[in-house]
């Protein structure tokens, strides 16, 4: 289980460009970065009816969303900022003479990915051999020799990756075992489907059939462009919709696949085999050249069994043309503008409803920070983040961790035995800020001026071999999850390691020269909500060393789930920004918010600590005219500032674990009384809840 699932922050920007691969985009090509400015906030509002509006409302009509973005936010003019900072390393690198190792691959695959006109004029050419693969298939066993090149050679694809959608049939990885987390063991997940999640294949409302109609016409395309005619095209994209829908049905729900225990399914080979005869695993463990693991960890069963069946029912021709499709999909971004764009048009545009692609070069370092990501990170690092900044971080990282040792103490609901469960836990957190310690060694990935997509096919071998790597030896605690420039923080529950990277150490987030309330209502927010992860619904299920045991008393557990309970019932609402009848469900965001909820306490309480010790109060009017207190929660309203268009909205909704950043915000102040009392809002008011929910 990696830890893509308990991800945070800036989430609209990070999950769907995921499905794209394109990227942010504004007026200003260097990138803006927003500052705190305590003006922002619009007086003529009452903060206590809608302090999202409160916050946002002047931004917002000062910031329309750009016309190739889905989504625009106070932390979208750092996106382009840190983007600026690797195009620049690697054009550098493109024009140099003189190169180190690390700078030919850098400004080789520059220069592949730049390079327009090449890519075009040579057309099918890097496509084709991979094509003649899937044509040369004879007979079904030859389809697990195709799946298992598929899986060592498609970006995204990946299976450790840990998406739900994911690799051409099912997904490969290596995974920490959920009972000894010491282990590394190889996982089989489920996988196979392009479209965001199993909801967009079952579901039958209008929008979703709509969707589905769109789908099928893009599959038609996609095969026409790879040569097939209008006749066969139309076929095949028929057989590829009604495989993916089967195969959809028996995918287990991303609700419950929140449950960790769901997925803890130990087998051996032999299980394994009988569970699926139809792969033959020996084969494909030896052609994707796997470690021998302890076990393997078999997340999803029935999914696992209905692929099986499928691969029996479905005649050859048709796992042909599936294949041909999962190609012609993960490899259209690196071949020519025909295929670049009607990927986008479907992906980027119908499905999230961009108006207008990124530029090419915006594009090219997303790719180089999937593919390069720590040689890019090395010099974002030198260039972002001095080392006074990191210990400014990790001093609030450690004052946080304080109050929540102060907050544990003082819970009314929790037995002594389990506070100091608790207390173990926080105590062996361990923290990660800005960068790794020693970066990760490239020089055995070959990349070239040549082929973009052999470049992208090469980075991907290294990775999966990298991954694999992994099974049989100690964990390496050291490793990120994230490369430096990623807008982006998590916890791992695995590890109970909390990871900031030096791309949100950044403009709204943090800043050096903004006082303790601005940085608290910010980064300390995002800070207090990585720790509760440790403690949420799902957190709180992993103990201090990472394995999935059970530390609470029965009746602290039964304590907990009525507060969870509470925080899910709140947010299980409607959403009408995303559209008529589109309702999120709090089952799905209760982990973040709970996260949310708690690590804002936890920011606020911290705050008030180190102003004590300035022998300051929360509650001192400043110059600006505002209190501390009130701040704290301005800096939090600011750095969620976004808006994002239906489309993306709807599709975040349906498969996004957080929520809507207008409730991350709204939903969030109204349960805590400390909000109330900075800006005097009466219990009733829409931001004074009067069944205000707590957890921590
Ligand atoms: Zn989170």
């Amino acid at each position: 289980m990696k830890s893509a699932r308990f991800l945070l922050v800036c989430s609209v920007i990070g999950t769907l460009t995921l499905l794209h691969s394109a990227l942010a985009q504004t007026a200003a090509e260097e990138g803006k970065l927003q500052h705190f400015d305590p003006q922002q906030a619009d007086r003529a509002l009452d903060p206590c009816q809608d302090f999202y509006k409160f916050s946002c409302g002047k931004w917002f009509a000062a910031n329309p969303i750009p016309a190739d973005q889905v989504s625009w936010s106070t932390g979208s003019g750092l996106n382009i900022w840190n983007l600026n900072v690797s195009r620049e390393t690697m054009q550098k690198a493109a024009g140099k003479a003189d190169r180190s190792q690390v700078e030919q691959q850098v400004g080789d695959y520059w220069s592949a990915c730049m390079d327009e006109k090449g890519i075009d004029a040579a057309g099918l050419r890097d496509l084709t051999p991979e094509m003649q693969r899937i044509d040369a298939i004879k007979d079904k066993a030859g389809l697990i020799d195709e799946v298992a090149h598929l899986h060592q050679t498609l970006p995204a694809a990946w299976a450790g990756d840990n998406n739900q959608t994911g690799a051409p049939m099912f997904g490969f990885g290596p995974s920490q075992d959920l009972d000894d987390a010491s282990l590394v063991v190889l996982s089989v997940d489920q996988g196979g489907l392009a479209l965001p999640s199993r909801d967009f294949y079952i579901q039958d409302d209008a929008k979703s059939v709509e969707i589905r109609n769109k789908y099928q016409a893009h599959l038609r395309k996609m095969f026409e462009l790879s040569g097939q005619n209008k006749e066969e095209s139309g076929r095949n994209a028929a057989t590829v919709l009604a495989m993916e829908t089967d195969l959809a049905k028996a995918q287990m729900d991303n609700i419950t696949r929140r449950d960790p225990k769901k997925l803890n399914n130990k087998m051996s080979l032999e299980q394994l085999q009988a569970l699926t005869p139809n792969i033959n695993w020996k084969h494909y463990l030896e052609l994707v050249h796997a470690p021998p693991t302890h076990h393997y960890l078999v997340s999803t069963p029935d999914f696992m069994k209905a692929l099986n069946q499928a691969l029996q029912d479905h005649p050859l021709e048709h796992w042909k043309t599936y294949l041909r499709w999962h190609l012609l999909h993960f490899s259209a971004p690196y071949l020519s503008a025909a295929f670049v764009d009607e990927n986008w048009s479907f992906y980027s545009h119908t499905l999230i409803g961009a108006e207008r692609i990124q530029p090419r070069w915006r594009r090219c370092v997303r790719a180089a920070d999937r593919d390069l990501g720590e040689v890019l990170g090395q010099a974002y690092v030198a260039q972002a983040f001095p080392p006074e900044n990191k210990q400014r971080v990790l001093d609030l990282v450690h004052n946080i961790e304080g109050a929540l040792d102060q907050d544990i103490q003082s819970l009314g609901w929790m037995s002594s035995t389990s506070k100091s469960e608790a207390a173990k836990k926080l105590h062996s957190i361990e923290e990660k800020i800005g960068y790794p310690n020693s970066w990760r060694d490239y020089s055995s990935l070959k990349i070239t001026s040549n082929s973009y997509l052999h470049n992208v096919h090469a980075a991907t071998s290294f990775e999966f071999t990298r991954q694999l790597n992994k099974v049989g030896k100690p964990v390496d605690r050291a490793e990120w999850g994230m490369t430096p420039p990623t807008i982006d923080a998590y916890y791992d529950p695995q590890l109970n390691t909390i990871n900031f990277p030096a791309g949100i150490l950044q403009p709204p987030y943090f800043e050096q020269r903004q006082d303790d309330a601005v940085n608290y209502g910010g980064i300390g927010a995002v800070i207090g909500h990585e720790i509760i992860h440790g403690f949420d619904d799902q957190g709180r299920q992993f103990d201090p060393t990472g394995n999935l045991r059970d530390w609470w008393t029965p009746e602290d557990a039964r304590a907990y789930d009525e507060r969870g309970n509470c925080i899910a019932n709140e947010y299980t609402q409607e959403i009408p920004e995303a559209g008529p009848e589109v309702k999120q469900n709090g089952r799905l965001t209760q982990g973040e918010d709970t996260a949310d909820n708690g690590g804002l306490r936890l920011a606020l309480m911290a705050l008030e600590l180190a102003l004590k010790k300035e022998g300051k109060s929360l509650d001192e009017k400043g110059a600006d005219g505002w209190t501390p207190r009130q701040r704290f929660f301005l800096s939090f309203g600011d750095i969620w500032c976004t808006e994002v268009r239906p489309e993306a909205l709807r599709t975040q909704v349906l498969t996004n674990p957080h929520s809507f950043a207008k409730y991350r915000v709204n939903n969030t102040v109204a349960n805590m009384p400390e909000f109330q009392q900075a800006f005097g809002c009466k219990k009733g008011a829409p931001m004074a809840h009067v069944n205000a929910c707590r957890v921590w």
